[in-house]
């Protein structure tokens, strides 16, 4: 598991006076190969019901303890931490993803201001995020927000959905759900949950009761609905496992470890007891019993790449790197697609000193996932120790484009764009932050 710092920016006119009013703000993305494999085996039925490509639409957690969900263009669904630790079943958290899914089907974005057709770019994700910081800045920000009429109203045009839009994506939601099998009655639940909120004040509701506006009229159809679909309802072994493996790899990271030791048993899965163990150890600095758990929880699936990550980033991080990059090597021969997989076994192999082995699984990892910072950060490591200082300078440049830093973003670009093969691959991705970052300094102007 690795946090992803990000600093909210502004690059978009629209957002100019929330930003303004609301200084940069770190957001930080929560990147766990384990979880978000489980959340894709959970969202998969749900996008598929709803038109959308599962391989397409990614489902990213947000390092947040409020409860929300939210979708900016049609690529992601964001989904804060807080708001998975809650759910107390699989279908609560289907239908939310199934709400949010429905947004994008039913064309909720198009009349948004904002048109994100690049977030699958380094600098494309940023923007995607600096939308999501300013929805997170309302949370803080919203008593002061609510004086002012004028950008309440703004911010309410930009983020929140009208109340039309709430009830189209609640039925459509709903059907997908039931499409799916899934128990539609836990879109019932997750009501119940901010239904409370309508009486609380702006500032006190949580992100989600916000940008998603209640109303008990909305609450009688969801519930007549979901009566009326629950006997479509199938079960679903691979869902629970999923659903309990996602939370209790979170939990085992998030709470403390006497915490996740006194429960680690509750899902009823040996090998997910094994894995809350092998965390809580490990967050205790006691390796030897962090190892002997994590190799228990791999003798009942021998076959799981994650656990194999796991145990390699259990070794990384007590600095035993051979070690790390054989159990991360397992890990890669098991999924050799995974993006964070492959970065983590290129920055094991960085550590190791092999340093072109280590460029080329980087380089695997960032072709198929441009948004990881720490692989762009050991790549450029990576380039600068074999000489190659031009696209030492373009990976700079991205990562800090990502991150938000345009204008550092744009000098590390003009390096590379003077170093690199004029119209190479490399010189051409300078170009793009060169632009982003143009863009950026004239809207700031
Ligand atoms: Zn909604």
């Amino acid at each position: 598991m690795q946090l992803i710092r990000l600093i909210a920016f502004c690059a978009l006119s629209a957002l100019m006076a929330l930003t303004l009013a609301h200084p940069a703000r770190a957001l930080t993305l929560l990147r766990d190969p384990d979880i978000e494999y489980a959340l894709k085996q959970l969202a998969e039925p749900v996008l598929k019901a709803a038109g959308l490509s599962p391989s397409r639409t990614d489902i990213l957690l947000i390092d947040d303890s409020s409860l929300n969900a939210f979708v900016v263009d049609r690529d992601h669904i964001f989904i804060h931490s807080g708001l998975l630790l809650k759910m107390r079943t699989p279908a609560m958290l289907q239908s939310v993803i199934a709400h949010e899914a429905a947004h994008i089907s039913n064309g909720h974005l198009m009349r948004r201001p904002i048109n994100m057709r690049n977030a699958r770019t380094a600098a494309g994700l940023g923007a995607a995020l600096a939308a999501a910081a300013a929805i997170a800045a309302g949370a803080g920000e919203a008593a002061g927000a609510a004086a002012i009429g004028a950008q309440t109203s703004a911010q309410r045009l930009f983020f929140a959905h009208t109340r039309a839009e709430e009830n189209a994506a609640d039925q459509s939601g709903l059907r997908y759900m039931a499409a799916a099998g899934i128990d539609t009655r836990g879109a019932v639940e997750v009501m119940d949950i901010f239904r409370g909120q309508e009486v609380l004040s702006f500032g006190r509701q949580d992100p989600y009761a916000r940008t998603h506006p209640m109303s008990a009229d909305r609450f009688r159809v969801i519930q007549r609905l979901a009566e009326a679909y629950a006997s479509e309802t199938r079960a679903n072994p691979a869902a629970d496992y999923w659903f309990a493996r996602a939370k209790s790899k979170l939990s085992a990271f998030q709470r403390a470890p006497k915490w996740t030791l006194t429960r680690a048993g509750e899902t009823g899965y040996a090998d997910i007891k094994l894995m809350r163990q092998a965390i809580a150890h490990h967050r205790r600095s006691d390796t030897s019993r962090a190892i002997a758990a994590i190799d228990a929880a791999i003798a009942q699936r021998p076959n799981d790449p994650f656990y194999y990550e796991l145990k390699g980033q259990i070794l990384m991080e007590s600095r035993r790197f051979a070690a790390a990059t054989a159990a991360y090597g397992r890990a890669v021969s098991l999924a050799p697609e995974n993006a964070l997989i492959l970065g983590s076994y290129g920055r094991a192999l960085l550590a190791e000193g092999k340093v072109s082995q280590a460029q080329d699984y980087l380089e695997r990892s960032r072709s198929r996932d441009g948004r990881d910072s720490r692989v762009m950060r050991d790549l450029a490591v990576a380039h600068a120790r074999q000489g190659n200082k031009g696209m030492a300078a373009l990976v700079t440049a991205e990562r800090y484009a990502m991150s938000g830093r345009l204008q550092d973003a744009g000098l590390h670009a003009q390096r590379a764009s003077d170093m690199l093969p004029r119209g190479s691959t490399g010189w051409r991705r300078a170009q793009d932050v060169l632009s982003a970052a143009q863009a950026a300094e004239q809207k700031r102007r």
